[in-house]
C-alpha cells in the first residue's frame, strides 16, 4: 500500500474530500450564535459600503481644484451629521472621521496639517482631489457579495453580518464525526486501570479536536483487539459523516483495523507518512463516507489529526479552505534531527511570538509533554541542523 511525503498526504486529503464531499443540510441560525459555523449562502451588501463618500481623518473639506493654500471654515460636519450645502471654491468644511464628504468637496486636508485663524485656515501641503476620502461604494457595491458560500464565521465575517442587518443567516449542518479507539490494553476514563492498561485518552483529545474543526462528536466504546468487536463498530461509525479510529494500524499482529476495513470494500489512498509522530495513518473511503486510521499513541492521534482529519471536518463542514495554521520563528538553541522524515515536536512559542524552544519529551506516548507545549516546532524532512537564530516553522496549537 502506498506510502507518502507529508505535502503529498495533505494534498491528497484535500483533493478527495473536495471531489467527493457531500455538502450537509442547512439550517438558520441567529446571529449570536452563529460563530465557528460555515455560511450555507452567499451574503449581499444591503447598500452601497460607504453609503455616502466618507472622511477618513478629522480636518477639513475642500475642493481641491484650484485651491491656493487658504480657506475660510463655513461649517462643520460631524459623524451621524450630514452638511446642508455645498462647499465652494475658497471655503472649506470642518469634518470629522466618518462623516459624509459635503457637496462641492474632494478631498481632506488634516486637521494637523493647518493652521487655523479664526475663520480661515491655512495649509503648505499640496492638496490633492481623493486625499482622505472614501468614495461611496468603495468596499462593496449595494448587491455585490460581502461573504461567500463556505466562509467560517468567525468575528470579523459576523461584523460584517451585522453591518448588513443581517439578524439569521443560513449555515450547513455540522457533520457528524465517530470516533472509535481501539485497543485492549484501553479502559474508560473513570475506571481505576490496571497496571497494563491505560485510559482512554484519545477519544477526550479527539472529541476536542472534532468540536474546535466545526465538527459534532460521537464517541463509540472502545473497540477491542479482534474481528467481531472492531467490525461491528467500525459498521456503526460509518454511519457518521465521518469515522476517525485510533489505534490498530501498525505492524503488529493485533493492529486488524486496515483488514477489518476491507471487509468494507474501502478504498485506501495511503496507509503511511512519513512524518513523526504518527508514522502510520491510513486515509480511506468505504461505504460513502471517508476514515482515517491515527495512530495510538495519543502524540501521533492529536498530531495526525491536527495535519490531516482536522481539514477533512472542515472541509465536510462546507468550508471552502483549510489552510495549516502555520508560523515562524527564531529557535533558541539548536537543533537536529534524522532527515527524511518531517516532525512535529512539542515546543514553547514566546509571547512576543518571536522565539521558539523545542521542550523535548519521551516520544509519541508523552500526553504531559503535548499538554505543556504551546505550539509545535516543524522540522522538514530535507533538512539536517538549523543554529541557534535560525528561522524555523511553528504549527500553532
Ligand atoms: P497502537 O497504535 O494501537 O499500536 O497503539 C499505540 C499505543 O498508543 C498503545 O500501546 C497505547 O499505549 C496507546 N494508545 C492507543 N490507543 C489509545 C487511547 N485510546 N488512549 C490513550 N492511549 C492509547
Ligand atoms: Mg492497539
Amino acid at each position: 500500500m502506498a506510502t507518502l511525503q507529508f505535502s503529498d498526504a495533505r494534498e491528497c486529503v484535500l483533493r478527495e474530500v473536495q471531489a467527493r464531499r457531500v455538502l450537509p443540510s442547512t439550517e438558520q441560525v441567529r446571529l449570536d450564535s452563529c460563530a465557528g459555523r460555515v455560511l450555507a449562502a452567499n451574503v449581499l451588501a444591503d447598500r452601497d459600503y460607504p453609503p455616502l463618500s466618507r472622511s477618513v481623518r478629522d480636518g477639513f473639506a475642500v475642493s481641491a481644484t484650484g485651491f491656493s493654500g487658504k480657506a475660510r471654515v463655513i461649517g462643520e460636519v460631524r459623524a451621524g451629521d450630514r452638511y446642508h450645502g455645498a462647499v465652494g471654491p475658497g471655503e472649506a468644511v470642518e469634518i470629522m472621521t466618518g462623516a459624509p464628504v459635503p457637496d462641492g468637496a474632494d478631498a481632506i486636508i488634516m486637521v494637523e496639517h493647518v493652521v487655523r485663524d479664526g475663520d480661515s485656515i491655512g495649509t503648505d501641503r499640496p492638496v490633492v482631489s481623493g486625499d482622505f476620502i472614501n468614495p461611496q461604494g468603495c468596499e462593496s457595491a449595494r448587491g455585490s457579495v460581502v461573504l461567500s458560500v463556505g466562509t467560517r464565521l468567525d468575528y470579523a465575517s459576523i461584523a460584517m453580518l451585522a453591518t448588513v442587518g443581517q439578524t439569521e443567516v443560513s449555515v450547513y449542518r455540522k457533520p457528524r464525526v465517530a470516533i472509535l479507539s481501539t485497543g485492549d490494553e484501553i479502559v474508560e476514563i473513570n475506571e481505576t486501570p490496571l497496571e497494563h492498561q491505560i485510559r482512554n485518552s484519545n477519544s477526550a483529545s479527539l472529541s476536542v479536536q472534532v468540536a474546535r474543526a466545526g465538527g459534532i462528536p460521537e464517541v463509540l466504546p472502545v473497540a477491542r483487539d479482534e474481528y467481531g468487536s472492531t467490525r461491528d463498530l467500525i459498521a456503526r461509525g460509518l454511519q457518521a459523516d465521518l469515522l476517525l479510529l485510533s489505534g490498530g494500524v501498525s505492524a503488529g499482529k493485533y493492529d486488524i483495523v486496515e483488514k477489518v476495513l476491507e471487509e468494507f470494500q474501502a478504498e485506501f489512498f495511503f496507509d503511511r507518512v512519513l512524518i513523526q509522530p504518527g508514522q502510520p495513518l491510513v486515509f480511506g473511503h468505504a461505504q460513502g463516507k471517508f476514515f482515517f486510521g491515527l495512530p495510538g499513541n495519543p502524540a501521533s492521534t492529536m498530531i495526525t489529526f491536527e495535519l490531516f482529519a482536522r481539514a477533512a471536518v472542515e472541509l465536510l463542514s462546507g468550508s471552502l479552505e483549510s489552510p495549516l495554521p502555520l508560523l515562524h520563528a527564531r529557535l533558541t538553541r539548536e537543533f537536529r534531527h534524522k532527515p527524511g522524515i518531517m516532525r512535529f515536536l512539542p515546543a514553547h512559542l514566546s509571547a512576543d511570538g518571536e522565539d521558539l524552544t523545542p521542550t523535548g519529551w519521551q516520544g509519541s506516548g508523552d500526553v504531559g509533554a503535548m499538554a505543556r507545549a504551546n505550539a509545535f516546532l516543524v522540522a522538514e524532512d530535507n533538512r539536517e541542523s538549523w543554529e541557534t537564530g535560525e528561522w524555523m516553522r511553528v504549527l500553532s496549537k
